[in-house]
């Protein structure tokens, strides 16, 4: 059945929602706000950490071959030339000549369906620029005519630790990835755990880039959180290791996240950076069309070459049963925590109904609500009710996130747990008071049951809460 007109999720409808309903703020509002800077609210955390620890679970917890790791943001400034960001960690920026706007030249290829890298050099994305550049209009004044690309570079600097004045000169970044940390650890994960080949690190955490053209709310911001997972394997392995994973993440989605196949494709990469021998994304459905949500690459050994070469370090592996020496090949698991939930939130949200009863309900895998059960007494003035509820509410609270509310009538406190995505409502009211069970109210459904108090912890859990 196709939603009506009225009921398509848009931009503003989510980005309306998020600030409404405390998800999402733009940071430090109240002096104007910070370009491309978003903080998460109170929900929005919690959907926050929902995510992570989902992805968390699966590829680390459930997984024996993998590792958990937390790196910290700030490396060693050698770490940032042997990866080649401070050459070429840059985005290809042109601009309009007839209005001097400046504009992506990855994206301006991407929207007439072009692949580019963003890691690829000048010289390469230049090339695939000036193929292309007939079939591509400036977006603000419709002109064609635009200068060469020009890699502006995306590392953030600081002064961490460097007193003198020309600090600029010899920077501490601001990690601009994650799976660097990951890289530089990876010998010392080696040599401390009982990992061997194939195995995995994952990490999660923040990351940094001065992004020019930031657009699209928590699409693409300068400070964004990752979850990155490097899978070390041999060359010979390689690319089967690599099918794995890509339908390993692919089942995240569907299967994890509860989201619809439909709002999910596969992006190969067409034009790759030099070393690469295969990367695909995994694109979302967003309301601004399909755009990347992860990214799965095969890197071969340039990582721990590169490394291996600046640091001076030897990072070979040696296979103990055959004595067989030689550079580890990557395969990489890469996504962005903003990214992902915005998807969620696209996923979840749906308007019913019509007039007086319409609502709006994001309608979360219930692992993802960040908030599980809702608890009301019916009403605010009559102190049994509200002792009671009150009690319903410490004994759920140790084992989940709850929220208690004696605020307006009942219809306006569902309303307000159904657009933040609370899965059950749970009401006290002058029967509770006599036969000792509450009214439990689903969201999806809005069907109401009598559920007895003391049966409350066995209906959740059957709910998987
Ligand atoms: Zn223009």
């Amino acid at each position: 059945m196709s939603k009506k007109a009225e009921n398509v999720v848009t931009m503003e409808k989510i980005v309306s929602l998020c600030k409404r309903r405390g998800f999402v703020y733009p940071s430090s509002e109240i002096y104007g706000g910070f370009a491309a800077i978003y903080d998460m609210g109170p929900y929005g955390v919690e959907l926050s950490t929902n995510i992570k620890n989902e992805w968390w679970k699966y590829m680390v917890q459930i997984r024996p071959d993998i590792v958990g790791l937390d790196s910290a943001i700030f490396m060693h400034p050698r770490t940032w030339e042997a990866s080649g960001h401070v050459s070429g960690f840059s985005d290809p920026l042109t601009e309009c000549k007839k209005c001097h706007t400046r504009l992506r030249v990855d994206h301006l290829l991407e929207d007439i369906g072009v692949a580019a890298d963003e890691k690829m050099s000048e010289k390469e994305i230049d090339k695939i620029f000036s193929e292309n550049v007939k079939n591509i209009k400036c977006p603000n004044c419709g002109s064609k005519d635009f200068s060469g690309a020009k890699k502006f570079n995306l590392l953030v600097k600081s002064n961490l630790g460097n007193f003198t004045e020309n600090w600029d000169k010899e920077p501490a970044y601001l990690r601009g990835e994650t799976c660097q940390g990951i890289y530089v650890d990876y010998k010392n994960v080696l040599d401390s755990t009982r990992v061997k080949i194939p195995f995995g690190i994952a990490q999660i955490g923040k990351a940094f880039r001065n992004e020019i053209t930031a657009r699209q709310f928590i699409f693409r911001t300068r400070e964004f959180e990752q979850m990155e997972m490097q899978y070390f394997v041999t060359e010979a392995t390689e690319m089967t290791e690599y099918e794995k994973l890509k339908k390993y993440r692919w089942d995240f989605y569907t299967k994890v996240l509860g989201f619809d196949e439909k709002d999910l494709k596969w992006h190969k990469h067409e034009n790759l950076v030099f070393y690469a021998k295969e990367a695909y994304d995994i694109e979302f459905n967003y309301p601004f069309g399909f755009k990347e949500l992860e990214g799965i690459h095969a890197r071969g050994d340039y990582d721990l070459t590169q490394h291996t070469k600046f640091s001076g370090q030897d990072l070979t592996y040696t296979d103990q049963t055959t004595g067989d020496k030689f550079m580890p090949h990557i395969i990489e698991s890469s996504v962005g925590v903003g990214r992902t939930i915005l998807a969620a939130l696209c996923s979840a949200y749906c308007e019913e109904g019509e007039g007086e009863s319409s609502r709006t309900v994001l309608k979360f895998p219930y692992k993802l609500a960040p908030i599980k059960v809702a608890v009301f007494p019916l009403l605010k003035n009559k102190p049994e009710l509200v002792a009671k509820a009150r009690e319903i509410f410490d004994s759920l609270t140790p084992s989940m996130m709850c929220e208690f509310d004696d605020n307006g009538n009942i219809g306006k406190r569902y309303r307000r747990q159904d657009e933040i995505g609370t899965p059950f409502c749970v009401t006290v009211d002058f029967d509770t008071l006599d036969d000792d069970t509450v009214t439990v109210r689903h969201r999806d459904t809005m069907k109401q049951e009598r559920v007895k108090i003391v049966e409350l912890d066995g209906f959740f859990h059957k709910h998987n809460l």
